[in-house]
């Protein structure tokens, strides 16, 4: 089945019981044994549920994976991945991760003895150095957030494989629709479904995909015992979510190619950070990775007549009327942010001022409204921020 008809019917068929055309919603948090230990699959809602099996069976499919895993957040998959490790293991590190994921590593991680290198690994001679005989794992995020560096998967998850570290990937600000990190040779694919999977930016949760029997059993086992599973109806409109990724995610794609041309020409922005300008460091694997560029964009204010760069795009913001100066991304419509202060902030102010996530910097989720709207819109602000 070609990658449109998975999102609608992978994992799902009409129920045997009523006919239902949509996967019911199966509430129970126990399920009847016909005699102790017997049942039909069954037995206690942490462990399985129907409408979390559908999500994790459709879920797999996109990514191309045997497997799906779904967790109560983003964060959630993140930590119980990261909970295979031990004690001693050492995981290599995108530098320019989501803030919450370098917070896991350097706040819980750490003091469990499990320690993590962050570097730049578009540069292959430093991401081979960053591997040691004690890395477990190497955690990839691609493109990067907020600064949208893009990373070989294919080279890096081979590189991690000869160290005899297990490559992982969050694909969230890509989605299967635009890169499939399995086939390129990563061993597990970490979502956060808060954002493109679901869409409708009304669910928290996360999954995880893959086609590693013992990694799967592993994972399945902590799910459990750890306990950090999504409700049944987040389940559910997650699923709803994603028949619908298809077409989002190529309207949103459109819309960000606009503005990202657009923000360029404008005198109030420095830089523009968005991989599918033709000019793009990395192109050629751009090319090669990537179907579509994506629906993220950030870019770098310049300092206006009066005050500071911070002060300026503080007025920017304050004056958008269409986007909303929210945290998150993903959802149909547009959302905007201040990464230093609002999803990065858990990162060290040094690490952020090396990186370049300065108070000038600003993340765009480029919703699907009508582009025209959106430009006009931002246009406006910048007027009003001068
Ligand atoms: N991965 C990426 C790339 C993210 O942007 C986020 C959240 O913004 C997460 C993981 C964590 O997901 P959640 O907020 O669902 O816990």
């Amino acid at each position: 089945m070609k990658f449109e008809t998975l999102t609608i019917h992978a994992g799902q068929h009409p129920d045997p019981a009523s006919g239902a055309v949509m996967p019911p919603i199966v509430l129970a948090s126990t399920f009847a044994q016909s005699s102790p230990g017997e049942h039909r699959g069954y037995e206690y809602a942490r462990t399985a549920n129907p409408t979390r099996d559908t999500l994790e069976a459709c879920a797999a499919a996109l990514e191309g994976g045997a497997h799906g895993l779904a967790f109560a957040s983003g964060c959630a998959a993140t930590t119980t991945v990261l909970h295979t490790l031990h004690s001693g293991d050492h995981v290599v590190c995108g530098d320019d991760v989501y803030g919450g994921t370098f917070r896991i590593l350097d706040k819980v991680m750490k003091p469990l003895g499990v320690t993590a290198s962050f570097v730049d690994l578009r540069d292959p001679a430093a991401a081979a150095a960053a591997f040691r005989p004690e890395t477990k794992m190497l955690w990839l995020e691609t493109p990067s957030n907020p600064l949208l560096k893009v990373f070989d998967i294919e080279a890096l998850c081979a590189l991690a494989r000869s160290r005899g570290a297990f490559p992982v990937v969050d694909n969230t600000f890509a989605t299967p629709v635009i890169q499939r990190p399995l086939a390129h040779g990563a061993g597990a694919v970490v979502h956060s479904t808060t954002k493109y999977l679901n869409g409708h930016s009304d669910v928290v949760g996360g999954v995880v995909m893959t086609s590693d029997e013992g990694f799967a059993q592993r994972l399945r086992f902590l799910q459990n015992a750890m306990g950090a599973v999504p409700s049944p109806f987040d389940c559910f409109l997650v699923l709803r979510g994603i028949k619908t990724l298809a077409l989002r995610v190529q309207r949103h794609c459109e819309n960000a190619a606009v503005l990202a041309h657009w923000l360029r020409g404008r005198s109030e922005v420095r830089a523009v950070h968005w991989p599918g300008f033709d000019d793009h460091p990395q192109r050629a694997l751009v090319r090669r990775q990537m179907a579509l560029p994506g629906g993220m964009i950030s870019f770098a204010m310049r300092e206006g007549a009066a005050g500071t760069v911070a002060e300026r795009t503080r007025r920017f913001l304050a004056a958008l009327r269409i986007f909303t100066c929210a945290e998150s991304l993903g959802g149909v419509e547009s959302l905007i942010e201040l990464p230093a202060v609002m999803t990065h902030a858990s990162i060290p102010a040094e690490t952020r001022a090396a990186l370049g996530i300065d108070d000038g910097l600003v993340r765009v989720s480029v919703g699907i409204e009508a582009v025209d709207d959106l430009r006009e819109d931002l246009a406006q602000a910048f007027g009003a921020s001068a």
